[in-house]
């Protein structure tokens, strides 16, 4: 059996590939040894959010008397929570499904290990006792959670995002080490849901190289709501439910009912025959040029395995620049100078470009322009109380080149933002579109103009 294209990994850089290539006309087997829609729809982007809405909602009724309306003792149902969300999973994966088959797709569930690559470039992959011939290779294995070498870790009952998931018993008190996105979105969660939560980021702020004015809020307002922060700590011993952290030379313990790590996540490049052709690691994963092309040329890298962005919406992306390479159709490769990065807590972060701290470090002079989300009329009218802001950055001639946004709903707005950097716009050309009012996206416009 040979095909224009072998995929490995059915997440969203290689269903995506999966797809755009049966579009072009190419032959194409792709292989997932667990659920197509890889991390990102059985246990990543789409629970999360799926059960992040959940909680916003009760949230929302429990502060409903700030809007005049009244409701008395709402509760919830973490059990029914965690079966919607498996209902919403199964829908997108089935639709997954679906697609990949109507456009004629291979799908082959199994583990697919590369066994080489002929002299004249044929690529050999073996799969459920079967062997595969193609053409091109596209490696697609996504990325694991770090389990730090903690002392005690290993003996403990610890969650990561995956088992803290699935969980249909809500823990009386949880320490989450790691204050990334994946940690504050589950301190998120289970703060909405009455848990203690702790958030412990052994670095100086939360929300690693989000814009630093906008995390510092985002921490106020958690800190308001109940969560308790440890910033600067260091995990130094885990034992049993108790967590013992260290800062400047000061010991302090913590209890939970639970651990949940957010330490980060790493490439998967191990396991599955990649040392057999040799292709060169950069530090963080696989080594790609600009059209996702690794040291070999007939073989791509794309999404998470390159350890690069470790975002759903960059591995599609790269998946359709590498499948446009292949065929034949070229274009200007990658670019990652407006990929948006959303913090989905309540309320949201959104940034997209460069911080400002990233052009201070850099000693790049910039300007930046902010305003209260609230000189939005439609974020008053929805946001009672809440507190947002809106920053955009210009570089030295003018060109915007950052955006962040705290404020709901910053994921929704963040692309216009985005656009406008990848065209290179300046201030008043942003500022020339008409955006529809009263919506909280014209506090872009707004911004700009100020
Ligand atoms: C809790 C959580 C929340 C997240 N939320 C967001 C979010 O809101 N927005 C966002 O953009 N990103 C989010 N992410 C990140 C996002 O899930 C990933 O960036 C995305 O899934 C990467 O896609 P991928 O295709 O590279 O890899 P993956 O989705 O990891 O898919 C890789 C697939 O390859 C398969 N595989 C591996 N080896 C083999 C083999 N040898 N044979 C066959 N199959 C194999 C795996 O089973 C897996 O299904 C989140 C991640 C987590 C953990």
């Amino acid at each position: 059996m040979k095909y224009d294209i072998a995929i490995i990994g059915g997440g969203p850089a290689g269903y995506t590939a999966a797809e755009q290539a049966a579009k072009e006309g190419l032959s194409v087997v792709l292989y997932e040894k667990n659920a197509l829609g890889g991390v990102c729809l059985n246990e990543g982007c789409i629970p999360t959010k799926t059960l992040l809405y959940s909680a916003k909602l009760y949230d929302s009724i429990k502060h409903a008397s700030k809007y005049a309306v009244q409701a008395e003792n709402p509760s919830f149902d973490l059990p029914k929570m965690i079966a919607r969300k498996k209902k919403v999973v199964k829908k997108l994966t089935a639709g997954i499904r679906m697609k990949l088959t109507d456009c004629g797709v291979e799908t082959v569930t199994g583990e697919a290990v590369i066994q080489g690559r002929t002299d004249d470039g044929t690529l050999a992959i073996a799969c459920n006792d079967t062997a595969y011939q193609a053409s091109h290779l596209l490696l697609c294995t996504g990325s694991e959670a770090i389990v730090p070498p903690i002392p005690g870790l290993s003996d403990t009952d610890f969650w990561t995002s995956r088992e803290a998931l699935k969980t249909k018993e809500l823990p009386a008190s949880l320490v989450i080490i790691g204050g990334g996105v994946i940690g504050m979105e589950f301190a998120s969660f289970f703060n909405s849901l009455g848990a203690e939560v702790s958030v412990v980021e052994m670095t100086d702020k939360i929300l690693g190289a989000t814009d630093r004015e906008l995390s510092g809020m985002l921490q106020a307002e958690y800190a308001k709501k109940g969560v308790k922060f440890y910033i600067g700590y260091k995990v130094t011993a885990v034992h049993g439910k108790e967590v013992t952290l260290e800062k400047d030379g000061e010991g302090l313990t913590l209890k939970g009912e639970k651990i949940l790590l957010g330490t980060g996540r790493r490439p998967v490049v191990k396991g599955f025959g990649l040392e057999t052709l040799g292709v060169e690691l950069s530090r963080s994963g696989i080594q790609t040029n600009q059209y996702m092309q690794t040291s070999l040329p007939n073989v791509y890298a794309c999404g998470d395995i390159t350890g690069f962005s470790l975002l759903a919406h960059t591995a599609s992306s790269e998946a359709e620049t590498a499948v446009r390479h292949i065929a034949g159709k070229g274009g200007n490769g990658m670019s990652y100078k407006a990929i948006p990065g959303i913090v989905y807590t309540n309320p949201e972060i959104a940034g997209v470009g460069k911080t400002e701290e990233e052009l201070q470090a850099a000693g790049i002079p910039c300007t930046v322009k902010k305003l209260p989300m609230a000189f939005s009329g439609r974020f008053a009218a929805e946001n009672e109380g809440g507190n947002g802001l809106c920053k955009l950055i210009f570089s030295e001639d003018g060109t915007l080149v950052g955006a962040h946004i705290l404020g709901n709903p910053a994921s929704e707005l963040i692309i216009t933002a985005g656009i406008a950097i990848e065209k290179g716009m300046k201030a008043e050309e942003l500022a020339s579109f008409v955006f529809p009012h009263p919506t909280v996206g014209e506090i872009i416009k707004l911004t700009a103009d100020n």
